[in-house]
């Protein structure tokens, strides 16, 4: 059974699922005004290795939004909304943007092999929630009005500090480090609606009690969180910007209007970060998937070089660790390749394919320790074992590391011009050209690549 650092209790702490049956899990997901830069795709790695582990266990409910409305600029409620910056930014309306840039994430999402959510919240289509959860709030006397919009009171709520510690909250009402705003009551209170500005028409606006108005980001969550998955959750993930702020305000609404825990298991994945600092979507300048898969890397090159680090650390993005992770990576797909050709047929030792199995998911039930896990996996495959049941490790094995470690899809990419000597000799096939395919097929081969014609067409690997 997986024991996981909670950021509540703040040790490892054995999981448990309040309903007997499946664990219920909600992940904060993009903000979809731009490119997911590959420091967010590190935290939805991590997650991901979580589904996986708990998976072996017990099914897993997975709910994941996707905010395409209400985070400004400054996690605490200041500046200009994300979405309509973007539209400014591209000349698109903000719709666009939204839809554009989630389609984008869930392509490099899908590519690294992360298993999709159960479901998938917009916060656009879940403004009726929010608003029924501030009401609830409203109605317990938790929130005030001020000239641009709704706030909630957290000095009424006295467990505020629980999750980030009572020394940051008390070090907001002496420092800087959320925004000055004259009308709030206290530093640390935040926006759970906000009115639409009067000098400027925006483009996503709902009706509600108290004016024309979007929602803010907390309480998106919140309340997309507690609809899907009711008013305790077993598990909420996040990168560990999220602690002080977003989950420490998601913590209050949700608490404040139940009166029950809103989270057991709060569980926070540690940055990306580049050699010259922090990768910050805001800040441009960062490298998303697509640049790693332009410069010849498999995103999956990129899912390895995550494994190899404990999710609790920080890991410092550089070329030349991805290279690393790239050919150790591909070493391990060769030694796959042999061991499906191999006709050597040992004897299967089921008690030594146990104890391999269950060391592996010992070093993943430990905190998620993958890189303990890849070690026993590397050390099995290194070792006497048959080349059967070294298969069926390496099957069970990538049932938790995503890697598609049998799919053989893992080889080196194709250059591009190995990729247009492809295309032409498809279309010579098609026209029924054969001498032409079959001089192509040869220059593929002075290449090191081997072309196969199956019934799906044309199949190549490299030799
Ligand atoms: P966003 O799309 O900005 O709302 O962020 C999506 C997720 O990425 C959140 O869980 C963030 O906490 C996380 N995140 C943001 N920056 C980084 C980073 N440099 N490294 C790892 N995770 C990050
Ligand atoms: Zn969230």
């Amino acid at each position: 059974m997986l024991k996981i650092y909670n950021t509540l209790s703040k040790r490892k702490d054995e999981f448990s699922p309040l309903n007997g049956g499946f664990a219920t899990m909600y992940c904060c997901g993009p903000t979809v005004y731009n490119y997911a830069h590959i420091g967010n795709l590190r935290t939805y790695i991590f997650e991901d290795l979580l589904v996986r582990t708990l998976s072996a266990d017990m099914p897993v409910k997975h709910v994941m939004n996707v905010t395409d409305v209400g985070h400004l600029t400054s996690d605490a409620d200041s500046g200009e909304d994300k979405m309509e910056l973007g539209a400014a930014r591209e000349g698109k309306s903000a719709w666009d943007i939204a839809k554009f840039y989630e389609k984008k994430f869930f392509e490099d999402f899908d590519s690294l092999n992360c298993k999709r959510p159960t479901v998938i919240a917009r916060a656009t289509e879940h403004i009726k929630e929010m608003i029924a959860l501030v009401k609830k709030l409203e109605e317990k006397g938790l929130t005030y009005k001020t000239s641009d919009g709704i706030y909630y009171d957290t000095s009424k709520f006295p467990d505020y500090h629980n999750l980030v510690g009572r020394a940051h909250i008390e070090g907001l009402k002496t420092g800087a480090r959320v925004d000055f705003n004259d009308e709030k009551r206290n530093p640390s209170d935040f926006a759970l609606w906000k009115f639409s500005p009067k000098d400027k028409q925006r483009q996503m606006q709902w009706d509600s009690p108290w004016g024309v108005g979007f929602p803010g980001w907390h309480i998106e969550c919140s309340a997309m969180a507690m609809k899907y998955l009711g008013d305790t959750l077993d598990i909420h993930c996040g990168g560990i910007d999220h602690v002080a702020i977003h989950h420490t305000n998601e913590i209050a609404q949700a608490q404040g209007a139940t009166g029950k825990q809103y989270v057991r298991y709060w569980i926070h994945g540690e940055f990306l970060i580049m050699a010259n600092g922090k990768m910050s979507k805001s800040g441009g300048g960062f490298v998303t998937l697509d640049t790693l898969k332009e410069k010849g890397y498999s995103p999956l090159d990129y899912r390895y070089l995550c494994l190899g680090a404990h999710y609790r650390t920080q890991l410092e993005f550089s070329y030349e660790a991805l290279t690393f992770a790239r050919n150790t990576r591909l070493g391990l797909m060769d030694r796959i390749a042999a061991l499906k050709e191999s006709a050597e047929t040992g004897a299967k030792d089921e008690a030594a394919l146990n104890a391999a199995k269950a060391a592996f998911k010992d070093a993943m039930d430990d905190d998620l320790n993958a890189s303990k896990a890849l070690a026993v996996l590397w050390e099995y495959i290194k070792g006497g074992a048959c080349a059967g049941d070294k298969l069926e490790f390496i099957k069970y094995a990538d049932g938790f590391l995503g890697l598609s470690l049998l799919e053989g899809e893992a080889q080196k990419p194709l250059p591009q011009e190995a990729q247009e000597i492809l295309e032409e000799r498809k279309a010579a096939r098609a026209r029924k050209d054969f001498k032409t395919s079959d001089e192509l097929r040869d220059k593929l081969s002075a290449m090191g690549i081997a072309v196969k014609d199956t019934p799906k067409g044309q199949e190549w690997r490299w030799k």
